[in-house]
């Protein structure tokens, strides 16, 4: 385990002159997720990695100071191109911030971006500090909220929790309620855990039914108990999703979507994966051959390569003593994006479904191949059903989609379909055993 260290910035803002722009043509798009309280939240849920994250920081107070916000917002939209920019909060838990604190940050960079740069607002959160003035808020500067959820009360409870072991379901509903009132845009952010990994049609019928919310997010819950490096018999908590239950989630849920809901709701992991298929690149880094665009900035502006890397080997610099974009286009974050192919496992890279998974993020890399490689994600077993298990309707879509069509148009093609026919999405099952059933 890594020893804690302070990573601090060294230099006072004051005493140095501030970073420079990188010229026009150094600039790429990328994702910076900006982390305004560090780890810190008003709840205590038992799956969370960054509540461990306070010991990188000792003594913090953890909040993002003024200066850190204007340089971060000044040199976010200078490293970016022109067209969209999204300015993207997560935590900890960001509300904690106060209300105040994202109203500045909203009216800086609305004075900051260049005119032909549109500004996209998102922020993750647990939604139990919301109220109606903040729905307010984030209704009027149309910001995309991402909103933690795992499924109905009973499930949601067994994990989030607050800091005295008391549910939270309650007060994320309420949350919720101020958004709606305020037609504010929610994302549900669903992790997928031992508790709720066998109930996948009761969590996505309850986002979809109950909570007419048509925009969900999966996220598998992998919590390794050791960090052994790769060791055969190293073991994750008893939180986390079992794979083949997590591969056996994917695929029910995708089962009711892909009869019901297509171009109705949005699921990130299926519109990735027809990215996939179509042979364009998927929205999610997890799926892609290579990553490095999507990065973590901390209260204090250490910038590191990914939220999920928050950690000193992973340290770029801080963004009061180096630009960001230089950061951005660092070798040291080339080298981090290039590590996610190059360390892929031959077991990978035969494997029939590559194409659309390439061995999933590097974090959940920690088994050995069958044939005793490091290297081979813990989720593996499920993945590899669930793209073998979408194949047929993905390749539809696709087809649909290159002909100028609509992708929902598989519905009909699914319900027009003769019975005691084999099913169009070519398992070779009678349509009314496959996705007629
Ligand atoms: S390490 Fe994982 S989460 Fe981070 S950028 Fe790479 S694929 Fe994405
Ligand atoms: S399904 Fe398994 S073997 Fe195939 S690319 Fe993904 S992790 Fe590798």
């Amino acid at each position: 385990m890594d020893t804690p260290v302070v990573l601090g910035r060294t230099a006072s803002p004051g005493g140095t002159s501030a970073p420079a722009a990188p010229p026009l043509s150094a600039r790429r798009p990328f994702h910076l997720l900006a982390k305004p309280t560090g780890p810190i939240c008003n709840l205590d849920c038992e799956y969370c990695f960054f509540l461990t994250k306070e010991a990188l920081y000792p003594g913090d107070r953890f909040r993002m100071a003024d200066d850190v916000l204007e340089t971060y917002l000044r040199q976010l939209v200078e490293a970016q191109p022109d067209g969209e920019v999204t300015v993207a909060w997560q935590g900890g838990e960001p509300t904690l911030m106060g209300l105040d604190f994202f109203r500045r940050s909203v009216e800086l960079i609305e004075r900051l971006r260049r005119p032909r740069q549109q500004l996209f607002h998102t922020i993750q959160t647990n939604g139990t500090l919301l109220t109606d003035e903040w729905a307010r808020f984030l209704a009027e500067h149309r910001f995309l909220v991402g909103l933690s959820l795992d499924g109905p009360p009973e499930l949601h409870d067994r994990y989030r929790v607050d800091k005295k072991g008391r549910p939270s379901s309650e007060r994320v509903l309420r949350g919720l309620a101020h958004l709606r009132a305020h037609d504010v845009e929610v994302n549900i952010l669903c992790t997928v855990n031992a508790a709720n990994q066998d109930r996948a049609l009761d969590v996505y019928r309850y986002v979809r039914d109950e909570l007419g919310i048509h925009h969900l997010q999966l996220i598998p819950i992998v919590e390794r108990d050791n960090d052994t490096g790769f060791q055969e018999g190293d073991t994750v908590t008893d939180r986390s999703v079992d794979p083949d239950a997590w591969g056996a989630f994917m695929i029910a849920v995708f089962d009711e979507w892909v009869r019901h809901d297509v171009g109705e709701v949005f699921v990130q992991m299926f519109d990735a994966a027809l990215a996939s298929w179509l042979d364009l690149p998927p929205a999610m880094c997890i799926f892609r051959e290579t990553c490095g665009d999507a990065l973590a900035l901390e209260h204090n502006g250490d910038v590191y390569s990914c939220d999920h890397f928050v950690e000193p080997r992973h340290l770029l610099g801080n963004i009061m003593e180096t630009h960001l974009a230089e950061l951005v286009g660092s070798p040291a974050q080339r080298r981090f994006g290039e590590h996610k192919l190059t360390s892929l496992p031959a077991y990978c890279r035969s494997c029939e479904v590559r194409f659309a998974c390439h061995g999933e993020c590097p974090k959940n890399r920690f088994v050995l191949t069958p044939d005793g490689e490091p290297g081979l994600n813990y989720l593996c077993s499920g993945y590899r059903a669930f793209f073998n298990h979408i194949d047929g309707p993905m390749q539809l879509m696709a087809g649909l989609l290159r002909e100028g069509r609509y992708a929902d148009e598989i519905m009909g093609i699914f319900a027009a379909a003769d019975r005691n026919e084999p099913c169009p999405c070519g398992s070779g099952r009678k349509a009314k055993h496959c996705h007629q059933a």
